[in-house]
């Protein structure tokens, strides 16, 4: 398990690493640099770099935080890649449900799949899951994301693309809104991010900004308005 800088997590943890790209959103993936320069370093688990990689051992170790923590899954992996067999998904899932005094925070762009394997997973209070959406195109995920028992779906919007007029947030229990960052950041138009702010206000949905984007973190790269929204659902740790 590795700390990371995301404001929304408190670290990450990959029995998974690797992927395939498959819309508008993973352009500039920030897991495919990483494994990249991860294998130009010699670090074994990225030796097969960004090609998509099971990590059976990380489900034989134990969890190296005792105290209760938020981990974000697969950072460097999507953990309903077809390429995933159910089979080791179900594992997954197991070894949350076997650390309750944990978080996990699954996080997808492959809706789909979500949708037909989520019956044949056993779902504990401690699983919150997270679908991934950047544009007009990605928004049929959400319905994808609503068939899960999931105790708290999540719609993570990063990097937004575009203005969203016909999201619908109904059966959504937390929203994340963030630009995209690093040199190839495409811009984001604040008034892109206001009516998905004021529709969670609306629906009472808790509501996180992440940042702005952009090349570099600039001072107030967090702050909409003149605030920091930095919103939970009612059962986090942090
Ligand atoms: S789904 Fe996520 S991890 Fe996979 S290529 Fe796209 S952005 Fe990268």
């Amino acid at each position: 398990m590795n700390k990371t800088k995301i404001d929304w997590t408190d670290c990450t943890w990959n029995p998974t690493t690797g992927c395939t790209k498959i819309s508008a959103g993973c352009a500039n993936c920030y897991a495919e640099l990483m494994a990249k320069r991860c294998k130009l370093m010699g670090l074994k688990k990225y030796r097969n770099g960004f090609d998509l990689t099971l990590h059976p051992d990380m489900l034989d170790k134990k969890l190296s935080y005792r105290e209760p923590k938020m981990i974000f899954v697969n950072s460097m992996s999507d953990m309903f890649h077809k390429e995933i067999p159910l089979e080791f998904i179900d594992e997954v899932f197991t070894y949350m449900r076997r650390a309750p005094q944990h978080i996990f925070q699954v996080l997808t762009k492959r809706g789909d799949r979500l949708e037909e394997l989520s019956p044949y997973l056993f779902w504990h209070d401690n699983i919150w899951m997270g679908l991934t959406v950047e544009n007009e195109q990605a928004l049929s995920r959400i319905d994808n994301l609503r068939t899960t028992p999931a105790i708290v779906r999540f719609v993570s919007i990063e990097p937004l693309l575009g203005p969203l007029p016909a999201l619908n947030f109904e059966g959504i229990n937390w929203v994340i809104v963030g630009g995209e960052s690093g040199p190839k950041a495409r811009p984001m138009d604040l008034d892109w991010v206001r009516p998905i702010r004021d529709k969670c206000i609306e629906m009472n949905i808790p509501f996180f900004f992440k940042q702005k984007g952009g090349f570099r973190k600039q001072e107030g790269y967090n702050i909409l308005d003149g605030q920091v929204w930095h919103q939970f659902p009612p059962n986090h740790i942090k």
